[in-house]
Formats: structure tokens, C-alpha cells, sequence
């Protein structure tokens, strides 16, 4: 069992579960290592909270592929399309539990398992009792090991090479999808496996919205643009946000990238263990209130990052957890007025013994590409 696998074991144990039933996703590729391509056969991972060995219940022609890249003893109970996964699934359960139905709640991925399995187990578990396994998981994935941290700063060197090699490229004319293009080529050609997510390259008024669909709008003198874009490497996502300008920009357009970025640093500043996302939100939001865009700065100041672009810590009032040594997430304040521009500014922070760090260190001073 993995070290990672024992300390959920431990939680499941504590919380008096029976244990987890766990899908084939990225709760369970950080517990084992395994990678799996979500279909449609079900596929479930069943932790006794005993430490009892897990039991593995998955489609027959994915038995040998698994097997092979386990990196500890699993019990398999391997289902054929013609007998369909409810008696392995209910073979499973007893292996795992000791009954088909156990008498303690079984903690599930609210998030993440679909109808499909929930009603298997029922049918083969009737009675059974489900729990939220998400928060716990969450929990014990938010502080990143230094194998994880390593991978971490591997996906923003390359989304970095990959925004300088398209940043090259800029010029006005070019439509956001055409720019965009650009960008997830360099992503892959800068060794990413994939893209974080679907890269946002919002121009002129676009950019006032943050979640912008690119669109065939071209970049003209004049224009703010703001690139957010991000890089997988070997499961693990960087996040990076960047505003350039194509030709100078007006006197407010240039006094709004300055606010932002002050409230960036401001907030980048803030970050140590210890300090609450509370309190790093507080610290970039005030700059920007400060100014008198604090109505224009309309989302959280950040989130955590790793396995997922999205994961915890959220950063952003409420949120009163301190931050422990290893924990990162992004500082990416933003002023978007409606119609007219936006400026988002965005870096991967982690949270170091003794203060914090910075995973990604392109420019941050405004960026003004050449107008002809
Ligand atoms: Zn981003
Ligand atoms: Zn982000």
C-alpha cells in the first residue's frame, strides 16, 4: 500500500467508515499512480478503512493494462461485457467488506462518480449508506510532496516557454483563435501533454469578461489582451494569466495594469505559512478598492492548484484555514469594466518553510507589442 493510500485508510478508519469506493479518476491516480481513460464500463476501486488489501473491481479488458502498472497488491475482480459488472461488483464488496452491504457508510466522490455507479452499488448493496469522500480528499491532497512540487514547476517552465514563443508571435490582425492555436501548439511543443484547460485569449472589450470564449475578433492597436493559459505535465497543471497590450495603451488602460499588478504583488506578498486565503485576498482586494475598482475585481483572488487546475485552497474572504508549507494556489487579481477592457495578472504561489515562492516568474511588467 502507498504511503498516500495508508494515510486515506487512516482518515476512513478515524471517520468510522466501512471505507471508499473510488472512480477511476484523479482522487485515485494520487493514490496509486494509475491513469485511466473515464468510459462508459464501470470501474470501481473499493478501500477497506480495515487496511485490508483493495479490491478492484473494472471491465475485463483493462485487467491486464492495470495489473501490470500497479505499484501494489490488488485484489481484481474483472467483469465481461457479456456478464455486465453487477456480480463482480457485488464479489467486490464482499471482498472488500466483508458483506455486500456494510453496516458502516461507504464514502463515495460526490463530485465525481456518476448515477451509473451509485445505482450498481445499490442494487448490489441495498440498504448501503453513502458519505461525501470529497472534503477528505481534497484535505489530503492540498499540501504537495516534493516529487509533486517538481512536476509542478515541470508544467511551468513549459507553459512559460510556450507564452514567450507565442508572445513572439503577437501582432495585431490576428483573430483570438488564431492566437489561441498558436498558444496550445507551443503548449505541446514545449513538452505539455495537454493543456491545463482551454486557453482564453480575450481581446479589447472581450477581455472584460474572465471567462471569454475566444472568438475570430482581431487584436487592433489599442487593445488590452489577456492570455490565460496553462500546462500538464505528468498529471500535474500550472496556471498562468498574462495582459499584453498591442500598440501603448491609453493613460487609464495603463493606470488599470498597474493597480492589478501591485494588487498581484500585494497579494503574492501576503502568502506565508500561516496566512489565510482570507487574508491574501484582503491584501490584493484592498488594493484595488484603494483605487476605486474594488466593484470591477468580481472573483475570488485565487485557487489551488496540483492534480486539477481547480482544487483547494480557495483564495478568497471567508476562507480563515492557514496555509501549511507546500501548499499552492494562484494569485490572479483582476479589473474588468464591461464593454471596455480587462486586466488579469495570474502566478502560481507556493507556500514555503519560511514565506512563499512564486512558481512562475515570466515579466509581469506590461508587455506592448509593436503596432506595424
Ligand atoms: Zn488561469
Ligand atoms: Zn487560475
Amino acid at each position: 500500500m502507498s504511503v498516500r493510500l495508508q494515510r486515506l485508510v487512516d482518515r476512513l478508519a478515524t471517520a468510522d467508515w466501512a471505507g471508499a469506493a473510488l472512480m477511476p479518476a484523479t482522487n485515485l491516480t494520487y493514490l496509486t499512480g494509475l491513469q485511466f481513460h473515464p468510459g462508459k464500463r464501470l470501474t470501481l476501486f473499493l478501500i477497506p478503512a480495515t487496511g485490508a488489501t483493495p479490491v478492484m473491481v473494472l471491465p475485463q479488458l483493462e485487467l491486464e493494462r492495470v495489473r501490470a502498472a500497479a505499484p501494489f497488491s490488488i485484489h481484481y475482480v474483472a467483469w465481461s461485457d457479456a456478464a455486465g459488472p453487477l456480480t463482480a461488483l457485488a464479489a467486490g464488496m464482499e471482498a472488500a467488506f466483508g458483506t455486500s452491504t456494510p453496516m458502516k457508510p461507504l464514502a463515495v466522490e460526490h463530485t465525481v462518480m456518476r448515477l451509473m455507479e451509485l445505482r450498481a452499488l445499490e442494487t448490489v448493496a441495498p440498504g448501503l449508506r453513502t458519505v461525501d469522500v470529497d472534503p477528505l480528499l481534497s484535505e489530503l491532497r492540498l499540501v504537495k510532496e516534493a516529487d509533486e512540487l517538481a512536476l509542478m514547476e515541470q508544467a511551468v517552465t513549459i507553459v512559460e516557454q510556450a507564452l514567450h514563443a507565442t508572445l513572439a508571435q503577437v501582432r495585431p490582425g490576428l483573430s483570438e483563435r488564431a492566437l489561441s492555436r498558436i498558444l496550445s501548439e507551443a503548449i505541446l511543443a514545449a513538452g505539455g501533454e495537454r493543456e491545463s484547460f482551454t486557453n482564453i485569449v480575450a481581446s479589447g472589450p472581450n477581455a472584460a469578461n474572465p471567462h471569454h470564449e475566444n472568438s475570430d475578433r482581431l487584436l487592433q492597436p489599442g487593445d488590452l489582451v489577456v492570455i490565460d493559459c496553462g500546462a500538464v505535465y505528468r498529471n500535474y497543471h500550472s496556471d498562468i494569466t498574462r495582459t499584453i497590450a498591442i500598440g501603448e495603451p491609453d493613460p487609464e488602460a495603463r493606470r488599470i495594469y498597474e493597480i492589478v499588478l501591485a494588487a498581484n504583488t500585494a497579494g503574492r506578498a501576503a502568502a506565508r505559512p500561516g496566512a489565510t486565503g482570507s487574508a491574501i485576498d484582503a491584501a490584493a482586494r484592498s488594493v484595488i478598492e484603494a483605487a476605486g475598482y474594488g466593484a470591477a475585481f468580481v472573483h475570488r483572488t485565487g485557487h489551488g492548484l496540483g492534480l486539477e487546475t481547480h482544487e483547494l485552497p480557495n483564495i478568497v474572504a471567508g476562507n480563515d484555514a492557514p496555509l501549511m508549507p507546500g501548499t499552492v494556489f494562484t494569485v490572479e487579481p483582476g479589473i474588468y469594466l464591461p464593454g471596455r477592457l480587462g486586466v488579469r495578472i495570474e502566478d502560481d504561489v507556493l507556500i514555503t518553510a519560511d514565506g512563499s515562492r512564486s512558481l512562475t516568474s515570466f515579466p509581469r511588467e506590461l508587455i506592448v507589442v509593436k503596432e506595424g
